[in-house]
């Protein structure tokens, strides 16, 4: 037996009549961009998550880029962002000419939320928070700190569907929650998908504008906008998803307790759940000194891993202008040095979790 780092079609199959039959419903409806499937799932995907309004995207990229340049955060502007995060937040900054200031991660992997403050300049305007792998960042203490520099506070919610802290949704304690649906995520499309949540009114009316080309009225553009409309496909395939997130998501968090409860292993260090919060487990994540030898010994026993991430942004060719070489952030770069997915998704089944408990906690 073979088991790979992830089983989408598992999750495919689950629901398979469900997802055949919407899929057919739109093939035949004769309307696929910006219908009645894409507001219906704006109008759950706000329920879900207890924000007044929900504006469906083409993408999680998308969703960061156009978020900052609606808020209007651009060239010279610095935005505060955790060094150890999936180069996708860092380019949502950049890609509007804003500089990312990397801060450093703490224990639950999330922005060390008491070294956000000795990075604001006068040039800050925001704080991006991603809560990686499906753990919330501390919001309470940024939510503050936001509030007493009047600093813009966007989230990355692309890992995070459905994940609370302190009993609220993540995606709705700053400006504006950004969310990814790639198939791989824990509300996954089938194809590529994203939406934001807000609760200003104007900024929902300004993302609808921005991503249908700037215009309000067919031909009467205001702004320069964008084509990042999310599909009526994609739409109407996440509205029968989005039914089931709670339970898929309840899936995921039974693997990660078992790993948490059954793995003794004395040389991997098991990821922690920050208190006063739910974790959705996007990934499970654990850290190893020695883990070339750990990927091989696992592949040695048909279990596949991957890391989230190898090369931090920072250390990235992409952002080599920035100038931080490495050493620059050294707890961000012992994460990439030491992390490891280990195996965790929705129809995993007990044998293959089995395999993986015991594969692991017999590496010597
Ligand atoms: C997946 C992801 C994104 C980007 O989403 P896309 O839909 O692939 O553009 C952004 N940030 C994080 C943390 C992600 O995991």
């Amino acid at each position: 037996m073979k088991i790979m780092p992830n089983r989408m079609d598992r999750s495919f199959y689950k629901y398979q009549c469900e997802l055949e039959d919407k899929a057919l419903e739109v093939l035949r409806s004769g309307w696929y961009i910006l219908g009645e499937e894409v507001s219906k799932f704006e109008e759950e995907f706000a329920r879900y998550t207890k924000a007044p309004y929900c504006v469906g995207l083409a993408s999680g990229l998308d969703a960061l880029w156009i978020a900052f340049r609606l808020l209007n955060i651009g060239k010279g502007d610095e935005v505060i962002v955790q060094g150890n995060t999936y180069i996708a937040s860092v380019m949502g900054i950049t890609m509007n000419g804003a500089i990312p200031v990397f801060v450093e991660p703490d224990e639950y992997y999330s922005i060390d939320a008491d070294k956000i403050e000795e990075k604001i300049t006068d040039r800050t305007k925001a704080v991006l928070v991603v809560h990686l792998y499906g753990l919330p960042c501390q919001m309470d203490k940024i939510v503050s700190l936001c509030k007493k520099y009047n600093l813009r506070l966007v989230e990355d919610c692309a890992q995070s569907h459905g994940a609370l802290f302190q009993g609220q949704m993540t995606g709705t304690f700053g400006d504006v929650g950004c969310f990814s649906f790639y198939p791989s995520k824990n509300l996954g499309a089938f194809g590529d998908a994203g939406a934001v949540v807000v609760k200003d009114e104007q900024l929902a009316n300004d993302f609808k504008v921005f991503r249908n080309y700037g215009s309000e009225k067919r031909y009467y553009n205001k702004i320069v906008g964008a084509n990042s409309r999310l599909d009526e496909m994609q739409a109407g395939l996440l509205r029968v998803r989005l039914k089931y997130l709670d339970e898929l998501n309840a899936e995921k968090k039974e693997i990660a307790d078992r790993y948490s409860r059954e793995l003794h292993q004395n040389k991997i260090i098991l990821p922690q759940v920050r208190p006063d919060s739910s974790c959705v487990w996007h990934q499970y994540v654990v850290r190893c000194k020695d883990r070339d030898r750990l990927i091989n010994y696992l592949n040695e026993n048909g279990i596949g891993t991957i890391i989230h991430y190898p090369i931090p942004p920072h250390l990235s060719e992409a952002y080599q202008y920035l100038g931080h070489g490495k050493g620059f952030l050294p707890r961000t770069e012992e994460y990439a040095d030491t992390v490891l997915s280990i195996p965790m998704y929705n129809g995993m089944t007990e044998k293959e979790q089995d395999m993986i408990i015991d594969a692991i906690n017999g590496f010597a």
